[in-house]
């Protein structure tokens, strides 16, 4: 639940919040809608008082008259709470859609700014110099037989792939590499529904009902495809109250996303760069709120491992506030030298979006007697339960994954090496060659 009381206490800060991340958030018609609804509930309670009123009354010895003016009381008061409580129902919905606009408060830490603001953590590598004419890896992938767009283009649209022969099992050896690599950092693997309720996409802090959305809605029902598994990860706990011993739930999801990438004309488009369908190792953490900041870091730095372990030369980056989103009071990206582009391309994004989707999913946490510093203690003298924090961050997303590999390893003669921690995964293969 969105603590809007907490919107109308801190109104300030809030609106300089919106300001700072280029929100188009309106909270003046937020906390309007707010009251509004506050008085509506206050009628409807008034109203269901005097009906059981009545209701109290019909139960006494009555003359029939008198019995005959309560049931024309007691119809009237139900007609009244029938409009007022679907008056109800459509501003908790009104309310709902446009304070999901309203982003997640900000890490004092962040910089403020557009995208050009965010600032450097770290470099690792550096650009490797070819002694050869260096091609994309749109050229590679044709020369070496590995995808298709043309084909894919005919049978799904533009910005749609077949991968082919090594390219595939190249795919498949970066997602069991990964999982590996993650389950031994604790991370429960899990495969997901790529189809979701759209109730659970917006209680994210996705949009599927924006004008320009990112989220495929399925026609004639309530469901859309997951541009992420964060979506249905976040979505296992919802509705519940975990055991503080459960915590950290640390979760490794595969699955595919989906992505419309409406509003991305003119940006990168070239070849795997950006495409509606892709694989995607997704990690997931529920943890306890003061701990939030550290698991933060901890993601970054698997991804920066795995990354280091590819051989890749990256940066990472502590985004500035216009470019976070909704969800995130924080989040990592690491961009890595793609040669064939002539550029760094995002290839990850860690965030933490503390009790941002745990409010709105309802997932909280009960505090155990020892570590609650709260001296208010709930029912039956147990501390009272409080949301968790979650975290999402890419272990690998394999199409800007697959454009590194061929990009940074190419050889002259046109093959490309394949790193050495994927090589078990695909039967000791060495090397994509021509056919
Ligand atoms: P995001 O969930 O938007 O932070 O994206 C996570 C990662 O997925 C990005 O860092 C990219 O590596 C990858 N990604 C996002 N969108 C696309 C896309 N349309 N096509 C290919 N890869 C993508």
């Amino acid at each position: 639940s969105i603590d809007f009381k907490w919107l109308r206490d801190n109104k300030e800060a809030v609106s300089a919040n919106i300001i700072n991340r280029s929100s188009n958030a309106n909270l003046e018609l937020v906390l309007q809608l707010y009251e509004k609804m506050l008085n509506v509930q206050k009628e409807v309670e008034r109203l269901r008082g005097e009906r059981n009123v009545v209701a109290n009354k019909m139960k006494g010895k009555l003359e029939p008259s008198e019995r005959q003016k309560l049931i024309e009381e007691g119809k009237n008061l139900k007609e009244g709470l029938v409009t007022l409580e679907e008056d109800l129902l459509k501003l908790t919905d009104e309310l709902q859609l446009e304070a999901q606009c309203i982003p997640n408060m900000t890490h004092p830490d962040v910089p403020i700014g557009g995208e050009d603001s965010s600032k450097i953590r770290k470099m690792v590598g550096s650009q490797r110099v070819f002694s050869f004419p260096l091609k994309d890896h749109l050229q590679l992938g044709k020369e070496l037989d590995i995808f298709d767009f043309d084909a894919a283009a005919e049978v799904s649209g533009s910005k749609f792939y077949y991968l082919k022969n090594e390219a595939v099992m190249l795919e498949m050896a970066l997602i069991n590499w990964t999982l590996c690599e993650v389950m031994k950092r604790g991370f429960t693997p899990l495969t997901t529904p790529e189809i979701v309720r759209s109730s659970v996409v917006e209680k994210c802090g996705f949009q599927p009902r924006a004008a320009n959305t990112q989220v495929y809605s399925i026609d004639g029902s309530d469901q859309c495809l997951i541009g992420t598994a964060e979506i249905p990860v976040g979505g296992i706990h919802m509705d519940s109250i975990l055991a503080e011993s459960l915590l950290p739930l640390k979760y490794a999801a595969f699955s595919h996303c989906f992505r419309t990438e409406a509003g991305a004309a003119g940006t990168a488009t070239k070849g795997l760069y950006r495409v509606h369908q892709f694989s995607k190792v997704e990690m997931f953490i529920l943890c306890r709120p003061e701990e939030s900041d550290s698991y933060h870091k901890e993601l970054i730095q698997i991804e920066e491992d795995l990354f280091s372990s590819l051989g890749l030369h990256y940066k990472t980056l502590d985004m500035a506030t216009g470019d976070l989103g909704a969800p995130a009071y924080r989040k990592f990206d690491v961009e890595a030298w793609m040669p064939g582009l002539g550029r760094y391309g995002e290839i990850s994004s860690a965030s933490n979006c503390t009790d941002y989707q745990s409010r709105r999913l309802g997932i909280r946490y009960r505090p155990s007697e020892q570590s609650s510093s709260n001296p208010k203690k709930g029912k039956g003298n147990l501390a009272p339960t409080q949301f968790i924090h979650t975290l999402n961050a890419t272990a690998c997303a394999i199409p800007r994954m697959i454009i590194c590999i061929l990009e940074n390893y190419q050889q002259e003669d046109g093959s490309v090496i394949i790193p050495q921690p994927l090589r078990p995964f695909m039967g000791g293969l060495e090397l994509i060659a021509s056919k």
